[in-house]
């Protein structure tokens, strides 16, 4: 069985008990949040609601190599990339003594 099977398996199991997960809240953007604070904050109550799916969820974000958004209390989306230093052109002249 794959881990997204797996994760499926426990979602399902958990709905045929009326129970969700904390990510199916009213506040559920925020797992998927563009705001990099907003999505540490959805990864704590993962952990810290003790999600019952916690290991099966982080299982499958790394099973789809999920290169975005909040899977088993992880962030997994990147850091923005860093601007690149401006190219330093060479000045004629300089240091030059006339
Ligand atoms: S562990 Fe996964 S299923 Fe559970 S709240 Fe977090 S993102 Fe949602």
């Amino acid at each position: 069985m794959t881990a997204a099977e797996a994760l499926t398996r426990a979602l399902l199991k958990l709905a045929d008990q009326d129970h969700a997960t904390p990510c199916q809240s009213r506040r559920r953007d925020r797992w998927t949040s563009d705001d990099a604070e907003e999505r540490e904050w959805a990864a704590a109550v993962c952990v810290g609601l003790s999600c019952p799916v916690l290991v099966q969820c982080g299982d499958a974000g790394a099973e789809f190599k999920a290169a975005h958004h909040v899977w088993g209390g992880v962030d997994r989306t990147p850091p923005p990339a860093r601007p690149k230093p401006a190219k330093r052109t060479a000045r004629p002249n300089c240091g030059a003594v006339a």
